[in-house]
């Protein structure tokens, strides 16, 4: 599988936990969209060879673009990249800017999923982490997808969050399970530094839950969210059967993707190499530097093949159903079982892998401690 992600920097409002590159857009929209569609003009002759099964718009919020970029978007990408009929094209959205019209254009665009971020039905948990919209704005926005015929939405929440207790958590999956979503991915906050939230609790202004109560907050959203019918696919990512995020899927399963945009990254088997580089994440680098005609890639690294092999175990271990052997056999001409023979020994003990003949996968525990059990691996 192939997939294109491309990167919309912009946002309305920066949220206070976010370190993502995002920003106001200050009239820069435009200028971003000409570098854009110079970088895809300079891949197409590049990727002619590909045909991509997915596309991911992500963000930053591209609902926030002004009326009809998503449109010429998504139509430029068709113009210089081979995208398979009835690819799955994912569009990011946040709830105050996925208005019906928003919403109508990108169903004319063709996307094929949406992604909402909604992060928690809470009006004061949503303030303390300094989100723009209500409860109410994520009503709207689902009731107008569901009206144009959107039959693949997901919601982004997340626990461990200030103000946040399991109830409140809780509280937030009831309502996106009750609208029928068909996906939901579940993470818990990561307090990065140099973001306002950080500050304030490092300076004891705002308190997040204890690692205790966001594990039980996890807990019981994993409970929950199989009771209601979404399947744990991978660590934090539910769905109904049949709705997997199948550009997600490619990542974990160490996959090909091209990424467009600022501070965009890809993965392509080039020349034979497996290699990995990503654009420069300085606005008018990135900017100025396709207005030169020139791709602002950055650390392009070959990798070897042990370090391929050991990333399609690291990422794919993420999946609750592991590495496929027979794939894994296919792309590199050894079995990962015996490959990693004395790791997989170590953590069988340990009750944390279990080896089957299609596949090994990390169990309810294994999952549960995850970095350990990657180290396992990387130790070996
Ligand atoms: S909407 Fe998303 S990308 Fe934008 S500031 Fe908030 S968390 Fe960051």
């Amino acid at each position: 599988m192939q997939g294109i992600y491309v990167h919309i920097p912009f946002c309305k409002r920066k949220c206070r936990y976010c370190d993502f590159v995002s920003f106001p857009e200050n009239g820069r929209e435009d200028f971003y969209f000409v570098a854009l569609i110079s970088e895809m003009r300079k891949y197409a002759p590049l990727m002619k060879d590909r045909v991509f099964d997915t596309v991911f718009i992500g963000g930053g919020t591209p609902t926030c673009l002004k009326p009809g970029r998503i449109k010429a978007l998504v139509n430029e990408l068709e113009n210089c990249f081979s995208i398979r009929e009835n690819a799955e094209i994912t569009c990011e959205a946040n709830p105050e800017s996925a208005t019906c019209e928003k919403l109508k254009e990108l169903k004319e665009a063709g996307v094929t999923r949406l992604s909402i971020g909604l992060q928690s039905a809470d009006e004061g948990v949503l303030k303390a982490i300094g989100r723009i919209h209500t409860k109410e704005d994520f009503l709207s926005a689902v009731e107008a997808a569901k009206s144009l015929g959107f039959t693949n939405v997901n919601a982004d929440v997340m626990h461990g969050l200030p103000l946040q207790d399991t109830e409140s958590y809780l509280e937030t999956l009831r309502l996106v399970t009750g609208l029928g979503l068909t996906h939901i991915s579940s993470y818990a906050l990561i307090l990065e530094e140099g973001t306002p939230l950080y500050e304030d609790v490092n300076a004891g202004r705002v308190a997040l839950p204890d690692p205790d109560e966001t594990a039980d907050m996890e807990d019981a959203g994993i409970a929950f969210l199989a009771e209601a019918g979404y399947r744990r696919y991978e660590i934090s990512n539910f769905a109904k059967p049949g709705f997997e995020c199948l550009h997600n899927l490619n990542y974990w399963d160490n996959g090909e993707y091209l990424g467009l945009g600022l501070n965009s990254h890809s993965a392509l088997r080039l020349k034979g190499d497996w290699t990995r580089f990503n654009n420069t994440e300085v606005y008018a680098e990135y900017v100025n530097e396709l207005g030169e005609g020139k791709l602002p890639v950055r650390n392009t690294q070959r990798i070897e093949r042990d370090e391929e092999m050991f990333e399609t175990i690291m990422l794919g271990l993420r999946k609750t159903e592991g590495v496929s052997r027979k794939a894994f056999l296919e792309r590199f001409g050894v079995d990962p079982a015996e490959q990693y023979a004395p790791a997989i020994a170590e953590l069988e003990l340990d009750g944390m892998i279990e080896v089957t003949e299609e596949r090994l996968f990390l169990n309810r525990r294994g999952m549960d401690f995850q970095n350990e059990a990657l180290l396992k691996f990387m130790d070996q």
